[in-house]
């Protein structure tokens, strides 16, 4: 019995993995996100998955330690993408999917877009809203059984009966059914309560609303507004009581000022932003999250005949190429501003298109990737961890080959990824 123990005990101890080595990373460029300067010259020790500390220069390695050498590239913070939807991709028979899509199908897609964004760069993302898969895929990749940048998920966000996400918009009568609080429908600011609550059982992180009409919802608006005043007070109250941060998507303004003055952080596309609404969004201290991208991506995905429904046509022409001027007035009149591109809208991995039309406007390259890392972080309450190149954070540092204060389109090319102190990605040179 006693050698019995004894050998289970020494199999057991030979499978303890030896500690990582600490890697030691050479940095031609460092881009501190927190000074806002670039540095140069630079080792960061990572050991297992945090940084232990940042060195002047290109220290001598101690023995049993690895070496990536980065002296020719710029270093990064792993990005945020603020707006996403994992679970998928914009195709021509998107509006099937929900009749011939089960569940573990929608996960299996999710996990090609998750890995797809990683490689791009993006460590972090929030996930806007999609069945729930995207609750569970967050999980998986936690638990590294799928790769993937950190999620923080919406589960399925939440709308009124017949608005932007109302799962049956567009069926016939008797598949319409009756969706409620559970399935994120509310009428009512007792609904909406429940509907948050819900939320938080299912395992969301953050909340998400369709405070207006959208572009590629089955309705004919892309933009009134879709819920009263206390509906969306409810939703705010609920989800502080939980510690959930709240975001709306908004394209019209009535509705985008209710759910400013309700207490929402972060106003999702915000297209037809008025001066006043602007004016009462500095005030609130509300985040606007552009997705610029997302809208050029509908505009010219419209032009093609027969990719959008007959519906959806006449709003992604009219609604899609007003972002970015909606951006470039918010950002000139001291709005906050973090990034996110409703990738899934448009192909994932080409979420750093959106870092260009910033800066195109006049945001200056720094502050584009200042609200996609630090800014973004210090929203989701986790930049003690993550959001820069810091001692005791996270290990989720990328590398680009040029330096993006010159050149943002580099963004676009990112040559080194690591999550966690793990190497995802290494194009050697
Ligand atoms: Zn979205």
């Amino acid at each position: 019995m006693m050698r019995l123990i004894l050998f289970f005990l020494i199999s057991f101890l030979t499978y303890i993995p030896l500690s990582a080595q600490d890697q030691y990373i050479y940095c031609g460029n460092l881009i501190d996100v927190e000074s806002g300067k670039v540095l140069s010259n630079k080792t960061i020790i990572v050991k297992d998955d945090l940084i232990l500390d940042i060195e002047d220069g290109f220290i001598e390695l101690p023995s049993q330690s690895e070496l990536i050498d980065l002296r020719d590239f710029t270093i990064l913070p792993g990005l945020f993408d603020m707006h996403v939807h994992l679970e998928s991709e914009t195709s021509k028979d998107n509006y099937i999917k929900p009749f011939t899509l089960n569940e573990a199908d929608i996960a299996f897609e999710s996990q090609k877009h998750a890995k797809t964004t990683l490689f791009a760069g993006f460590t972090s993302v929030r996930d806007l809203g999609g069945t729930g898969v995207n609750t569970s895929l967050r999980n998986a990749i936690n638990k590294g059984l799928v790769l993937g940048p950190t999620v923080y998920s919406a589960g399925k966000s939440i709308a009124t009966t017949g608005g932007h996400a109302d799962p049956t918009n567009g069926y016939k009568a008797d598949l319409m059914g009756n969706p409620g609080p559970k399935e994120g429908v509310i009428n009512s600011p007792e609904q909406a309560r429940q509907a948050v609550r819900q939320r938080y059982k299912n395992g969301a992180d953050v909340i998400k609303i369709t405070a207006t009409g959208g572009v590629l919802s089955l309705a004919k608006s892309g933009h009134n507004p879709q819920f009263f005043p206390d509906e969306i007070k409810a939703i705010v109250e609920t989800a502080n009581d939980y510690g959930m941060l709240t975001a709306a998507h908004a394209h019209g303004d009535e509705g985008m000022q209710r759910a400013v003055k309700a207490g929402i952080k972060t106003i999702e596309h915000g297209t037809m932003m008025s001066e006043e609404t602007i004016e009462l969004m500095i005030k609130h201290g509300t985040y606007y999250v552009p997705t610029i991208t997302a809208g050029k991506s509908v505009a010219e995905l419209a032009e093609i005949d027969g990719y959008y429904p007959e519906l959806v046509v006449p709003k992604a022409k009219a609604i899609g190429p007003k972002i970015q001027s909606t951006f470039e007035k918010a950002y000139k009149k001291g709005v906050n501003i973090v990034f996110g591109t409703d990738a899934g809208v448009f192909k994932h991995g080409e979420n750093a298109r959106e870092f260009g039309f910033m800066v195109e406007v006049g945001m200056p390259p720094m502050e584009a990737i200042q609200s996609a890392t630090i800014i973004a972080a210090k929203l989701l309450a986790v930049d003690s961890l993550y959001g820069s190149i810091t001692k005791g954070k996270k290990a989720d540092i990328i590398a680009v080959k040029k330096n993006p204060i010159d050149d943002i389109s580099t963004l676009l090319n990112v040559v080194f990824v690591m999550k966690h102190g793990k190497v995802i990605k290494y194009d050697e040179m």
